[in-house]
């Protein structure tokens, strides 16, 4: 249910992720969602085990260290590790819910993701759900076409969406859940997976992330290749 009133909405932004290792394409659209949108803070909650990709190459310790090391500085950036500390694969409905329940009723959840994420989105456990709990904002990726008028996303995802379209920021604050937004950000063609792999080919990350979150990388040899004996 689209649940559309009277109240002037307070927007929190809830940004999920692996975040192995988090990097500038993370924290440059996390800061411009907080300007685009008018967010009062953004709630970063790293992912424990993730349901549909592989393991992390950084164990849940040094995923959030690292995240707590870039964040630090920026008043509007919370750390929140409830899917770090819960057993089994991490569900974002489940996190949504408690948020849900968490927050006063004068708050709306605003959930942001990459558009290589959300093309994936019918896949979430009870995804549907998550429409009934926060609105969703999506950015745009390198490499990947807008869904903007939905084009290439699956039928499914597609239909649920057509009714739900915000064009524009304002409406966000006059529903409580179950909008979608495509914002505009700066496209930056970064992503932990190259990261990674400069670092098994012993090439630089100098600018691509944060220098704090490079040395806490390399003091604690992370992603390097294991030497067979
Ligand atoms: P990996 O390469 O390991 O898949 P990643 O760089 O995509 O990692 P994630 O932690 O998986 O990072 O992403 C968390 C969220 O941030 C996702 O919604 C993803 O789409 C988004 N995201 C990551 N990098 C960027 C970027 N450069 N621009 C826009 N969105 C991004």
């Amino acid at each position: 249910m689209l649940a559309v009133d009277k109240t002037d909405y307070s927007l929190v932004g809830i940004y999920g992720g692996t975040f192995d290792p988090i990097h500038y394409g993370h924290l440059r659209i996390a800061e411009e969602f907080i300007d685009v949108i008018d967010l009062c803070k953004l709630c970063f909650i790293p992912s424990g085990s993730p349901r549909l990709r592989q393991a992390p190459g950084a164990s849940k310790y040094h995923r959030v260290a690292m995240l707590r090391a870039a964040i630090q500085d920026n008043v509007k950036f919370i750390l929140d590790e409830r899917e770090i500390h819960r057993p089994g694969e991490s569900r974002s409905v489940v996190t949504l819910r408690e948020l849900r329940r968490e927050f006063a009723e004068n708050f709306a959840l605003c959930f942001l993701m990459g558009v290589d994420v959300f093309l994936k989105f019918a896949e979430w456990y009870c995804w549907q759900e998550l429409f009934e709990l926060c609105h969703i904002v999506i950015v745009g990726r390198p490499g990947y076409i807008s869904t903007m008028n939905n084009i290439g996303l699956p039928q499914e995802l597609a239909q649920e969406v057509i009714h739900r379209q915000a064009s524009h920021v304002s409406e966000l604050k006059r529903a409580s859940n179950g909008l979608v937004l495509t914002v505009t950000t700066t496209m930056l063609d970064i992503s932990a997976t190259a990261i990674r792999a400069n670092i098994a080919n012993k090439k630089s990350n100098r600018y691509l992330l944060p220098d704090t979150v490079l040395e806490y990388i390399e003091t604690n040899h992370l992603y390097f290749p294991k030497i067979r004996i």
